[in-house]
Formats: C-alpha cells, sequence, structure tokens
C-alpha cells in the first residue's frame, strides 16, 4: 500500500498550486474513505491525516465507531435521505449535501451535541440530471433560510461538477462556485468554505479558491 506516499505527494502538488495561484488561504484535504478498509483508514492517519468524508451512512457509521479512539474529523458527502438524518446529524461534524430545507431542518433538530453541526449547500453546477444539488438560482433562498437555524452553522458550498479532463472546463465550473459565494458574502453572509476538487480535478479547483479538496483515489489507488 503505497496511501502513505500518495499522501505527501498530494500535500506537495496542493502546496505548489496553492503557491502558483497567490493565494495565501490553506486547503483542507479530506480523504474519502467510502468503500475502504479500516486498515487503510489506518494508514492514512498514520500519515498524519485528519479529516474524513464518507457517502454511505451505516458503512460510515461503523467505521467511525471503530475508530472512535482517534481525534479525527469525518464529514458526510453522500445523498441524504430524510430517515438516516438523525445519525448524519450526531456522527458528523460537517455534511457537504445539504440541498433542502427540510433536510437542513430535520438536522438541526436532531443535533444533540453542543456545538453546531457544519453544513455546505450541494450546488449542482453543471445541471446534469443525475446529480444532487441547487441550481445556482436556487442558493439564496435556502442559504436565508438555513442560517436561521441555531444549531448548524452554514459554511459555504459545494459542488460535484461533470466529468471533464478539460483544465479550462474546470476551471471554468470551479469558478461559478466561487462567484456563487462571493454573491452570497456580498448579500451579508459570512461564509468560508468552497468545497470542490476531486482526484481528478483539485489542481484546477485550488486557484478558484477551494478551501476543501475531497480525494478518494488519488489517496487510496
Ligand atoms: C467519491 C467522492 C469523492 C472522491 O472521488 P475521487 O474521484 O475518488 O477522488 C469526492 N466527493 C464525493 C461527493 C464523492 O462521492
Amino acid at each position: 500500500m503505497n496511501i502513505h506516499n500518495n499522501i505527501q505527494k498530494i500535500k506537495l502538488a496542493i502546496d505548489q498550486a496553492i503557491k502558483a495561484s497567490g493565494r495565501t488561504s490553506p486547503v483542507k484535504l479530506l480523504a474519502i474513505t467510502k468503500s475502504r478498509s479500516i486498515d487503510e483508514i489506518k494508514e492514512a492517519i498514520d500519515a498524519g491525516q485528519l479529516y474524513f468524508g464518507e457517502s454511505y451512512v451505516q458503512e460510515a457509521i461503523s467505521k467511525i465507531t471503530a475508530l472512535c479512539g482517534f481525534s479525527i474529523e469525518w464529514h458526510f458527502i453522500g445523498p441524504i435521505q430524510a430517515n438516516k438524518t438523525k445519525l448524519i446529524a450526531n456522527y458528523f461534524s460537517w455534511v457537504h449535501s445539504v440541498d433542502r430545507i427540510n433536510i437542513a431542518q430535520r438536522l438541526n433538530d436532531q443535533r444533540t451535541e453542543k456545538t453546531p453541526l457544519n453544513i455546505c449547500i450541494q450546488v449542482n453546477i453543471s445541471g446534469e440530471a443525475t446529480k444532487s444539488g441547487v441550481s445556482l438560482g436556487e442558493i439564496m433562498p435556502l442559504a436565508q433560510a438555513i442560517i436561521t437555524l441555531p444549531k448548524i452553522r452554514l459554511r459555504g458550498l459545494m459542488t460535484i461538477p461533470k466529468l471533464t479532463y478539460d483544465i479550462d472546463e474546470q476551471r471554468e465550473n470551479f469558478h461559478k462556485l466561487k462567484l456563487a459565494l462571493e454573491r452570497l458574502n456580498k448579500q451579508g453572509f459570512n461564509l468560508d468554505t468552497l468545497s470542490m476538487g476531486m482526484s481528478s480535478d483539485f489542481i484546477s479547483a485550488i486557484p478558484e479558491g477551494a478551501t476543501i479538496i475531497r480525494l478518494g483515489k488519488a489517496i487510496f489507488g
């Protein structure tokens, strides 16, 4: 297994992309561990990895429980069914995939931790029928409804753009999400998170302001 080496290489690539783009804010590396074993996750922890993301609730909870002795942070990034919100609200620190108010409301009502749950609104930036997420026009009303919820802290926006290996197209999609976050902040929001960039496109997401990149294959092969 080369998980340790992969993480080191990715960190160097992130640092280079940060320097090349002239930005100063850090990028949080989220290791996506859906379908990965406890041993693989432990190897990533050994390599200094602190932040982990999962897409399926039951699979995630068995891993979170098995690894509860480690001080690591868990992010939920998958589709959310209403009957799973109680588990999501209490096992995770972050949820990246909120795209409707009733889900945000349930997460708020069911969170029993003292600290608020960090959430991002998922945006369907390429308008693909198969992907979840709100359209650009739906962001503002959803954000306005979410910020009234006391146990939820709205942090920003997340997207999974259409898969493309064209660098300009990758940049264009990420740029749209960056502009959407700027629009919210001009309206008085105070949001600091752009969750964008996966194994095939994270190098394009960094110059567009990504603050969290979500990598599976690049870390675990
Ligand atoms: C699986 C997944 C990732 C990681 O994808 P890779 O291509 O393996 O880096 C990132 N974000 C979401 C929402 C995912 O479901």
